[in-house]
């Protein structure tokens, strides 16, 4: 029937309301970062309920996290009250993945109690394929036939799908067969991994042509947020679903795709009219996030990329007191941290929220220097779409190596390196070795030296434990002649442990190394590998309470949708940020992808964007000057101020750059006259960069990076 006006209705502009009311046929709302995008659709769905277009149960609603599905659901009840408890079919393409999949497992050759595994039980299993088809491991690590496995996956590609034995494909031609072999293996366990949560509904909906058209009559309403990152199969899936009742309404904006290095494809946004004929376009102009220098230095910066669309943004919310976007540099990463929590605890006292505070970060590495000050400081703060710094995978083994080093009788510790990197100890192994502790009241470290006296240690494990025993007891020796630092350096090296990430071709293998050097850089903040313990443990004590007001901590990738008083982007230095590695890896397309994701940090800010950058990074024990950003040149002056600032950081102003230079200023004309009238951190980016020729030769070893895929904690989004 006609929409009657009803409050939710109440104070959108026409073009959100054109979106909320046009119900019928395909519909894609195309506009950008807080122009409501997010509202319009639970508003929408508001509307099909009050007006009993659909039961809850008939909507299909997709959102990018389970934390954005939370929300939804909280705002829609909020509309109207308990009609969202019904709505089954809210959630992430995995979760809904799931269902579907637990409704119709047998259809796909499961039992509907089947199991998910986690990446480690991914990993594990492909070993033991890899080895089983006796194909040298060292040469094709699992890791690299998962990430190629997803990467299939993603693009809805089955085994039979892929060209046979295609040479350029995993062990000489035999990627097509060990993901056969790994599918078998699959169903076989009665297990799915995420990557199946897709593929496996996809094929369970085109094969069963019954259960296409159960859904098709179910399923009235289809709505998607964060349509631009959408992969190809979550693509393919929405069409089959939409030839229903083809009411299908996504809302996405192309200048925030960020996840292509994970298969999705912006070209799903470029492609829905074609692919939804008939479908309607509404375009949202208008920001009600945002003030307006906030959104002009954003507007601006994106207005570099060329693959786009092209869209206005305008806001009414004109402050003359509002504060312009703040550019400021540190001396070193350090410094950014104190200042920032400086200027953090100041909002603070000035009556800011917490929880309104953001830390944007390229790099999952960047975040320990932060959570360390925010331990110092006592400032909560939660890690969001992952694990907080020092519980990292690699960062916990790398401590567990330390902790034994000083303190043998750190059973957890121990147990947790025995096997890692793999040496062929066993669980039988440290089963038994286990019982002789208990048995005999002595830690893990003396069950095994005990142990090795008698016959009852055989074979591999024997050898790998004399070894890493003999290891253990080389290290400790130098823990008082070597630097605690060099010491750490050297246990990760000679335990075979940083070779493993080296060896490692998963795409989160570059940001695991980095926050291993990341951890080894924190080491030299302490005196002794005993006082750096100590403050692990105090750092890890605390207890994430999610009620509490706390700063959020996050990469950029994760912040996607949010939105914060004030957000805080440091690390906007070349290399950092656009990422070496997304240059190297995709070129030009790399740094649209980066450009895209400082057009994300920024919108996220009601009022006050910070960015910040530090002149030097401390790579390997040795300074390097680092080049600022070439985002912080994109910026329109009449929309930042560069912050001066004053002794209390050390005095790092704008004239200190001068000094920096200062002998090869002259140098600076050849580059571009029209210098002077630049704000200081150009300056700073001329005089660094071309007048000190070691950067390029000095970043070649540090340029880590990466964290490409850094949203651990997140798999389950999609
Ligand atoms: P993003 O691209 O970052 O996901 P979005 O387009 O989804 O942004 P929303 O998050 O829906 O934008 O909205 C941004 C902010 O503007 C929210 O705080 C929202 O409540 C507010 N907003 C949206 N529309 C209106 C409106 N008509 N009147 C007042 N506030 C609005
Ligand atoms: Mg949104």
């Amino acid at each position: 029937g006609a929409a009657r006006p009803v409050a939710y209705l109440d104070n959108l502009n026409p073009e959100q309301k054109d979106a909320i009311l046009t119900l019928d046929g395909p519909l894609l709302v195309l506009a950008g970062a807080g122009t409501g995008k997010t509202r319009v659709l639970t508003t929408r769905i508001a509307h099909i309920l009050a007006t009993g277009r659909a039961y809850p149960s008939q909507i299909l609603a997709v959102t990018f996290t389970n934390k954005a599905a939370r929300e939804m659901k909280e705002r829609i009840g909020k509309l109207v009250g308990s009609a969202v408890e019904g709505m089954p079919w809210l959630g992430t393409f995995h979760t809904i993945g799931v269902k579907l999949l637990r409704r119709h497992a047998e259809m796909v050759g499961l039992r509907s109690d089947f199991t998910i595994l986690d990446t480690d039980d991914q990993i594990r299993l492909m070993k033991q394929l890899i080895q089983a088809e006796g194909i040298d491991e060292k040469r094709w690590p699992a890791r690299q036939l998962a990430s190629l496995i997803d990467g299939w996956k993603n693009k809805g590609l089955g085994p039979k799908d892929i060209p046979e034995g295609d040479a350029r494909y995993f062990g000489n031609g035999r990627g097509r067969e060990l993901y056969t072999a790994y599918q078998d293996r699959l169903k076989v366990l009665n297990a799915v991994d995420f990557g199946d949560l897709l593929l496996e509904a996809l094929r369970l909906l085109r094969e069963h042509p019954d259960v296409l058209a159960d859904y098709h009559r179910r399923f009235r309403y289809i709505l998607v947020d964060e349509y631009q990152d959408t992969n190809v199969v979550q693509y393919m899936w929405l069409r089959l679903l939409a030839q229903g009742s083809k009411n299908i309404c996504c809302v996405g904006d192309d200048d925030q795709s960020i996840y292509g290095w994970r298969g999705a494809e912006v070209d799903n946004i470029l492609r829905f009219e074609k692919d939804f004929p008939g479908a309607k376009v509404v375009r949202l102009e208008r920001n009600y996030r945002s003030t307006a220098h906030i959104l002009g230095a954003a507007s601006h910066l994106i207005a570099h990329n060329e693959a786009r669309l092209g869209k206005t943004l305008f806001t009414d919310a004109v402050d003359p007191d509002a504060d312009k976007v703040r550019v400021a540099a540190a001396w070193d990463s350090e410094e950014e941290a104190r200042a920032i929590g400086d200027e953090i605890e100041r909002l603070q006292r000035h009556g800011s929220n917490l929880n309104e505070i953001a830390i944007l970060v390229r790099a999952s590495f960047q975040m320990r220097e932060f959570e360390d000050r925010f331990v110092t400081l006592g400032v909560p703060y939660r890690v969001i779409g992952g694990p907080r710094f020092y519980e990292r995978q690699e960062i916990r083994d790398a401590l567990a190596y330390f902790r034994i080093v000083s303190q043998p009788a750190d059973d957890l510790a121990f147990e947790r390196i025995v096997n890692t990197p793999r040496r062929g100890i066993g669980g039988a192994t440290v089963q038994m070795l286990h019982a002789y502790g208990r048995a005999n009241s002595v830690p893990l470290t003396d069950a095994v030296h005990n142990l090795l006296q008698t016959e009852e240690l055989r074979g591999k494990a024997r050898t790998s434990l004399t070894g890493l025993m003999a290891s253990i007891e080389r290290w400790r020796n130098q823990l008082d002649a070597l630097s605690h630092t060099e010491l750490a350096k050297m246990i990760l090296d000679e335990s075979g442990y940083t070779e493993m990430w080296q060896n490692d071709r998963s795409a989160e293998a570059p940001g695991r190394l980095e926050n291993l050097k990341e951890l080894i850089r924190s080491m030299q903040d302490f005196e002794s590998m005993t006082g750096f313990l100590e403050h692990i443990s105090l750092v890890m004590d605390r207890d994430a309470d999610d009620s509490a007001e706390a700063v959020s901590i996050m990469t950029l990738h994760s912040a996607k949708g949010l939105e914060f008083e004030t957000v805080f982007l440091p690390g906007w230095e070349e290399g950092l940020f656009p990422h070496q590695r997304a240059l190297d890896e995709s070129g030009r397309a790399g740094l649209e992808e980066e450009r895209r994701l400082a057009y994300v940090g920024v919108t996220r800010a009601k009022k006050r964007a910070n960015i910040w950058f530090a002149s030097n990074r401390r790579i390997h024990g040795s300074w390097q000057s680092s080049i600022p950003s070439r985002f912080l040149d994109e910026l329109p002056e009449a929309h930042v101020e560069v912050v001066e600032q004053g002794s209390s950081y050390g005095g790092y102003s704008r004239s200190n750059y001068g000094a920096y230079g200062a002998s090869r200023f002259d140098s600076q004309a050849t580059f571009g006259g029209s210098s002077y009238n630049t704000p200081g951190w150009k300056r700073a980016a001329k005089t660094q960069a071309f007048g000190d020729g070691s950067w390029s030769q000095g970043t070649g070893s540090g340029r880590t990076p990466s964290g490409v895929k850094m949203i651990e904690g997140e798999l389950i989004a999609r």
